[in-house]
């Protein structure tokens, strides 16, 4: 599906009511994240017979569609997560907006939407991030939070076939701290979901659709009554083969001898976790920070009894919201355990500093990462 007719020109029909500049820093002095919007978003539209057309950039506003559109009934939808950072200089910079095109392409595949060119992805977020530019805070781990995303829009019940009809559309929004930068990240408590699975083999596991979304609320619930701050995910068929978090990748930091080197290891990218790109970038440093790195597996018995004998020094999370989350606590329904001290360790820490360096342009990016 998809024509690869690559647009590089959104009409810009610019808000003619933008917040003024008194409101705006009023919000953006402690930005509640996901409730207030920018003036603007991206609009793209794609169907069968045009591919995709009518391209946007206009002011924020209500989307209306028939309620027969595909889906409120089937729930084609796929999203992506991305910042943009204020840089030390005052300009604006993204982090690797390819590899989220190249994932938000992945999931279009697998829930038989149409591709987007990857050019016209990136000039989509360009074009909003340079509009709303004002909006990018310029606080200490602040940024601007982009949300692509594309929903079925054909007016049918019928399901035999996907939708033919798509939007495409990117919104944005101001985003505190996730952890106050004078204490650091606190150490999270996580409940292991033993009871429901998020995905498995052959399923949507690796794609960032909504639906894997919906059917996580029960478990984080759960973990949330349990006195946790998140679920981590186990397989599906054992329930114990760790694989990820709600929306983050878990790392885990080995070290089989107190004179041997610390060295990550995260799991495999079997099917069914996402791959995030704040996993993908942490292998890479963690190569540049001289640690050793392995992509592998490791089941819930073989977690706990390495945090009892000091093989597992830390283990924490890593996603593009909170960047890295340290992990103290883990806990089941029969079993609890504290991963090192409890508190968040040194190679989390240094990691942590060196990603957000790159992405806030305090350290030179040589690897090529911002744009
Ligand atoms: N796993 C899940 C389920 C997620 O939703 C996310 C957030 N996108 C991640 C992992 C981390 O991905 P990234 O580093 O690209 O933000």
């Amino acid at each position: 599906m998809g024509r690869a007719v690559v647009i590089l020109d959104f009409d810009v029909r610019p808000n003619r009511k933008p917040l003024s500049h008194t409101d705006r820093q009023a919000l953006l002095s402690a930005p509640v994240f996901g409730k207030v919007f920018t003036d603007h978003m991206i609009t793209l539209r794609w169907d069968a017979e045009r591919g995709w057309h009518d391209g946007r950039l206009e002011e924020f506003q209500s989307i209306a569609l028939p309620p027969s559109a595909s889906v409120f009934h089937y729930g084609q939808e796929i999203f992506e997560g991305m910042k943009a950072y204020r840089q030390q200089g005052g300009s604006i910079a993204l982090f690797r907006p390819e590899r989220n095109a190249a994932r938000f392409n992945a999931s279009a595949r697998r829930l038989a939407m149409p591709e987007i060119p990857v050019e016209t992805f990136v000039r989509a977020i360009e074009l909003l991030v340079r509009q709303d530019r004002q909006w990018v805070p310029h606080g200490a781990g602040t940024s601007l939070y982009l949300r692509p995303f594309m929903i079925a829009t054909e007016p049918t019940l019928g399901f035999t076939l996907p939708s033919r009809s798509y939007l495409f559309c990117v919104i944005a929004c101001p985003a505190s701290a996730y952890f106050s930068t004078r204490t650091g990240p606190p150490a999270l408590t996580v409940w292991l979901s033993q009871e429901y699975a998020r995905a498995a083999s052959g399923g949507t596991g690796a794609a960032k659709a909504g639906g894997n979304y919906a059917a996580a609320f029960l478990a984080q619930r759960e973990a949330v009554d349990r006195g946790c701050d998140q679920v981590v995910w186990l397989d599906a068929v054992e329930h114990t083969w760790v694989e990820e978090m709600g929306g983050m990748n878990l790392c885990f930091v080995q070290q089989s001898a107190a004179d041997e080197p610390a060295s990550l290891m995260t799991p495999a990218l079997t099917g069914t976790l996402l791959p995030g790109v704040t996993r993908d970038s942490l292998l890479q440093l963690s190569g540049r920070l001289g640690l050793g790195r392995s992509e592998g597996r490791i089941n819930v018995q073989q977690w706990r009894k390495q945090c009892e004998a000091g093989q597992i020094t830390e283990v924490f999370a890593c996603g593009t919201a909170a960047v890295i989350a340290p992990v103290g606590r883990v806990r089941g329904a029969s079993d609890e355990w504290t991963i090192g001290d409890g508190r968040p360790g040194p190679v989390t820490m240094r990691l942590r500093d060196e990603l957000l360096g790159i992405q806030y342009g305090r350290i030179p990016d040589d690897l090529g990462w911002t744009r």
